[in-house]
């Protein structure tokens, strides 16, 4: 038994391995990405939800920082040590010691294939790590601020001896990565889904003096401004000794990636080649059409808010606008621009501004509502902001989607809501029905009401536009 426990100690050292750049077909196995990494799970360990909590394998997640991990057969404690933190978690206790003062977690560390696991609370507010949880894809992500000191102290760089290659500039623009190094070396490039990204790591490479502002605790990210598809460009010190720097490209709404890498002038460039979700044809402007923007709510990474029986919002939404778009699609004066058609996310921004370079004459997103906490809480009510446009059609949908629905009429509301503030038409944004009631969320996905919903939702866009 010891051995086993030993030989498993061992094995899950020996961890970091790269995804493969185009990831494998669909798979209902769990996954833990960390810093952009899959990590690799010893035989059969799974993250695993347990009453509604996610519980991760502690032991891996911990290895793979390198914190140091002792577990005690014999107690049922694991000691783990970060820096000078001590972390004891015990097997089954609620409680657990961090730095000698207790910390209560909501659900106990339990043995679950030979394994211990914890819940993934914990570990983001114990361990100083960002999670996240796709619940579809069955993927833990977790990002690590590096325990090493920041890239551009001073501590840090009188420790590099002469060999070291050093980063003195990143930059990103024209979907170009340049990154301007001492000399030439190869980075490792690894492609990730959910989000979509490409991290590049250059081994053997610490950062010199960078121009971008110094960045505060050890990650680093470049201020890039407004770039369509691309999310962000942070960079840190992945690992030291040997020094390794990490640059990741975060993007979206991109449906395949490619890259080209070359050395230009000792300047390494990434030519990134996306193609791009696929966006609505702009209609003819003098066609003479009334334009009219059904617009989803969240999609793809952001699933919205959750249902009584953990569904997600953005699917009612898209299930909705759908119906509405088959609706408009039959009226010979509409021409109807979806946001999105697929389970993807469009930013609110990008929205925005779809709907104001089409210079729409009816904007309307779709939404419905939840409070968890609140299950009896029910009802219709639609938001427009400001403009009296926007308000007369406010009055107009929601009268109708009122009479289709029979729910609670909650009413016109005046809501500061990016989507239906910064557009420039009028603009509504339909909180149809609450998810988080039973009754309400059985009818919300139920076909037949959904049909009639789309059709209220048509029936008001034409009262408003006098169709
Ligand atoms: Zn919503």
């Amino acid at each position: 038994m010891k051995k086993s426990v030993l030989l498993f100690l061992f094995s899950a050292l020996i961890l970091f391995f790269f995804m493969p750049v185009q990831s494998h077909a669909a798979t209902t196995q769990t996954k833990i990405i960390l810093d952009g990494q899959e990590l690799n799970l010893p035989n059969e360990v799974e993250v695993v939800n347990v009453r509604n909590n996610i519980m991760i394998p502690i032991r891996v997640v911990a290895e793979n920082l390198e914190f140091n991990v002792i577990w005690d057969q014999k107690t049922q404690n694991v000691n783990i040590q970060q820096g000078s933190k001590t972390i004891t978690l015990t097997v089954g206790k609620q409680e657990a010691s961090v730095d000698n003062s207790t910390v209560s977690l909501n659900i106990a560390p339990q043995i679950i294939k030979n394994t211990v696991v914890v819940p993934i609370r914990f570990v983001s507010e114990e361990m100083g790590l960002k999670v996240g949880w796709n619940n579809q894809e069955k993927i833990v992500t977790l990002a690590s601020t590096p325990t090493t000191s920041p890239p551009s102290s001073s501590a840090n760089s009188s420790q590099n001896d002469a060999t070291t290659n050093l980063v003195h500039e990143i930059n990103y623009a024209n979907n170009q990565l340049v990154v301007s190094l001492d000399r030439e070396v190869t980075p490792v490039i690894t492609t990730l889904k959910n989000p979509d990204r490409i991290v590049v790591d250059f081994p053997s490479t610490n950062f010199g003096n960078l121009s971008q502002p110094a960045p505060t605790g050890s990650m680093g990210k470049l201020s890039t401004g407004d770039i369509p598809n691309l999310t962000e460009v942070r960079y840190s010190l992945f690992k030291n000794d040997p020094a390794q720097v990490r640059i990741v490209i975060e993007l979206n709404n991109v449906s395949s990636v490619s890259y080209n890498q070359q050395y230009i002038d000792g300047k390494f460039i990434l030519d990134l080649i996306m193609v791009n979700d696929p966006t609505p044809a702009t209609p003819i402007s003098d066609s003479g059409k009334k334009v009219v923007v059904i617009d989803p709510g969240h999609g793809g990474s952001d699933p919205g808010t959750t249902s009584i029986t953990n569904k997600h919002e953005k699917d009612f939404n898209l299930a909705l606008a759908l119906k509405v778009q088959a609706i408009l699609l039959q009226e010979p004066e509409i021409e109807v621009v979806m946001t999105r058609e697929t389970d993807v996310y469009p930013t609110r921004s990008e929205r925005v501004k779809l709907a104001n370079d089409l210079n729409a004459d009816v904007f309307v997103s779709i939404h419905g509502n939840s409070v968890l906490s609140s299950p009896q809480t029910t009802g219709t009510e639609t938001f427009y902001y400001q403009r009296a446009s926007s308000e007369e059609l406010a009055n107009i949908v929601h009268k109708h989607l009122v009479e289709a629905m029979g729910l609670k009429d909650r009413g016109v509301k005046n809501g500061s809501l990016q989507v239906i503030r910064e557009t420039t038409m009028p603009a509504v944004l339909l909180e149809v029905g609450f998810l988080s009631n039973l009754p309400e969320e059985e009818a919300m996905m139920s076909e037949s009401v959904q049909t009639k919903a789309a059709q209220a939702i048509v029936d008001g866009i034409k009262e408003y536009l006098k169709l």
